[in-house]
């Protein structure tokens, strides 16, 4: 058994410290002295938890008000006066600390607030194992009268407690422990401490992204070493942490990040779930591995209907409008998601669940197979399990694309009902990433596009040849602002996106003409990268709209002008028409670009 007395004393110097490798090295001797029966419950207290969050436990909270109550009654002090403490001394961790100092010195309270007749308890160390059971005792009353019991048990917790013991407790209590420790901070300690190596880490993260409860896992590892965690595999009921999804920057860098061909699928704004099915018996998880199963009772039947035994699947629930069947807004989702009256809402909010991934099914982990295997396994149950027109049980509409063209195209389309694409990798290589934030899924969205308030004429002074649907001809156009004072043209973007069919089929004939062997004086670009293959005349126009001006290193509009050693650049330019009622003289200016970037929602 180790004494709380001892963990509290660890808790302060984790508190005063703020560099992560300090706070390893501590946990790392708080994780070692303790008894291996114990340090479960140990890892909960230090994250402010009684269990992982994926159980259905009632939460440990109580309010501050109750919690005043129960050291009034502990304290005899009136409630007004704890009040003006804890105001005194910032916090009601801090104020039960200083009230107990005052109150006890060298006696336990239990003896200083004896009731006559009542025999004086020894002073005894507490060990983590009876503070953790007290809390969680606390944190089960629930229904009537629960409120005053709650008083009654935590009052006894505290005069139970060391002044310093009273001050986390009080903070775990409210969800105020504030230490500064993550997930990764306690994993990288375990791994030191009961492994050989830190590099064991990585081993245990994988563990970790399976089974998101470090309680757990930091038991297996204190009794049994790092090979004891290979007893931990996927388990219907348990999360698996969520993989999710880099920004894409522009159209280029989704075509440099997935080659050739990726998998593109609508993006449905509305709340992930990953929804677990052994049987009949079925658990939703929300993004935070939360468990969200009684929120959505239409999906527990929907997903009990899926042919298979066992299952771990993943979608996006989103609000339809009853009338029309049309997607709503993710807000409309959110009146939804209450934990009382849910079949009174359940008729005034319909759901349903767009299916864009499956991780488990009948035994077998999925989580490794490549993109494209694990969607037509998804696709094959759907379809196998005649879930009917009707069903509230939808694949997540998808195209494998190729091109620019119809990335555009599909984006477009995706905004009549969602908030963009969700670009996939479909190499060999595109397994699901628990728990990762990675480039194998890129997110496209509608909102990137609305900062900038008005499109612009460019001139373009350059062309980089096509490949792939676009070879030997021109792929995309260097573009260019004009600046007065300089007298020069300076680029702004490199377009490549937005062209209609006829679009580039006209270009040869719009700009053969103009091509030059230079480029010509009058022209200014910045960045090597950007030199395009084929230098034009500044003559056409072309308009052209971005999600926002932003600042640039690559870019030669405006330089040094807001930043040093950047212009201004257009980013996720879109081709909106060529402007032939426009000479170069009408082009936009520095000035006005300026304006525009001022103008710009930041
Ligand atoms: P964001 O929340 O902006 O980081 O975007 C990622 C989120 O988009 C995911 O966590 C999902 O909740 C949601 N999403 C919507 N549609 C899809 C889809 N087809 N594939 C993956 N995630 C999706």
């Amino acid at each position: 058994m180790t004494s709380f007395k001892d963990v509290v004393k660890v808790f302060d110097k984790l508190e005063e410290t703020s560099a992560t490798l300090e706070k390893i090295r501590i946990l790392k001797q708080l994780f070692n002295s303790v008894d291996p029966e114990e340090i479960d419950k140990l890892i909960y207290l230090t994250q402010g938890i009684l269990h992982p969050n994926y159980l259905p436990m009632p939460p440990i909270g109580i309010a501050e008000k109750v919690a005043i109550k129960a050291i009034s009654k502990m304290s005899r002090l009136k409630e007004t006066n704890i009040k003006k403490i804890i105001d005194e001394s910032g916090g009601i961790g801090n104020a039960i600390e200083k009230i107990l100092k005052q109150r006890k010195s060298t006696k336990t309270l239990d003896s200083f607030i004896k009731k006559p007749g009542q025999a004086v308890s020894k002073e005894k160390d507490q060990s983590i194992s009876e503070v953790y059971n007290s809390l969680d005792e606390i944190s089960n009353q629930v229904g009537t009268g629960s409120t005053l019991k709650k008083i009654d048990l935590l009052s006894n917790l505290l005069s139970r407690s060391t002044p310093k013991e009273a001050k986390y407790i009080l903070r775990i209590i409210l969800g105020t422990l504030r230490m500064g420790i993550a997930d990764m901070t306690i994993i990288n300690a375990l791994s030191i401490a009961f492994t050989d190596s830190k590099k064991n880490k990585e081993f245990i993260e994988e563990k970790y992204n399976i089974c998101p409860d470090l309680g757990r896992i930091g038991k297996i590892l204190s009794k049994k070493g790092l090979e004891g965690l290979n007893e931990i595999n996927i388990q219907v009921g348990i999360p698996i942490k969520m993989m999710l999804a880099q920004r894409a920057k522009s159209i280029e860098d989704i075509f440099e990040r997935m080659g050739a061909k990726f998998a593109c699928e609508y993006k449905y704004d509305g709340e992930r779930v990953q929804a677990h099915k052994n049987d009949n018996k079925i658990f939703l998880f929300s993004r935070n591995t939360e468990n969200i199963t009684k929120m959505y009772p239409d999906i527990v039947d929907a997903v009990k209907k899926l042919q298979s035994k066992t299952l771990i699947i993943e979608g996006e629930v989103v609000a339809i409008d009853p009338i029309t069947g049309r997607i709503k807004p993710f807000q409309e989702l959110m009146r939804r998601r209450r934990k009382h009256d849910i079949d009174q809402k359940k008729l005034e909010y319909p759901v349903e669940l767009y299916l864009f991934d499956i991780l488990f099914k009948n035994g077998e982990n999925l989580l490794k197979e490549p993109y494209i295997k694990r969607r037509n396994i998804l696709e094959k149950i759907v379809l196998e399990s005649d879930l009917g027109e009707n069903s509230i049980l939808k694949l997540a509409t998808q195209k494998i694309v190729s091109t620019n063209t119809e990335l555009e195209q599909f984006f477009q389309d995706s905004l009549d009902q969602c908030e963009g694409l969700m670009i996939k990798s479909i190499n060999e290589s595109s397994i699901y990433q628990a728990g990762n934030r990675g480039y194998i899924w890129l997110k496209l969205k509608k909102s990137y596009q609305s900062k900038m308030i008005d499109s612009v004429d460019t001139v373009v002074i350059g062309a980089y040849m096509g490949r792939g649907r676009r070879g030997g001809s021109y792929g995309a156009l260097l573009c260019a602002v004009y600046n007065k004072s300089k007298n020069l043209f300076q680029s702004i973007c490199k377009l490549g996106s937005g062209f209609k069919d006829e679009d580039l089929e006209r270009m040869p004939e719009i700009f053969g003409r103009l091509e030059l062997i230079e480029k010509p004086p009058d022209i200014d670009i910045v960045a090597e990268k950007l030199v395009p293959d084929i230098w034009f005349k500044p003559e056409v126009v072309c308009s052209v709209i971005g999600d926002e001006i932003t600042l640039s290193p690559d870019h030669r509009a405006g330089y040094n002008l807001i930043r040093e050693n950047a212009g201004f650049a257009i980013r996720f330019p879109r081709f909106l028409g060529f402007r032939e009622d426009k000479s170069v003289k009408d082009i936009t200016t520095i000035e006005e670009i300026m304006e525009l970037y001022n103008k710009q929602t930041k």
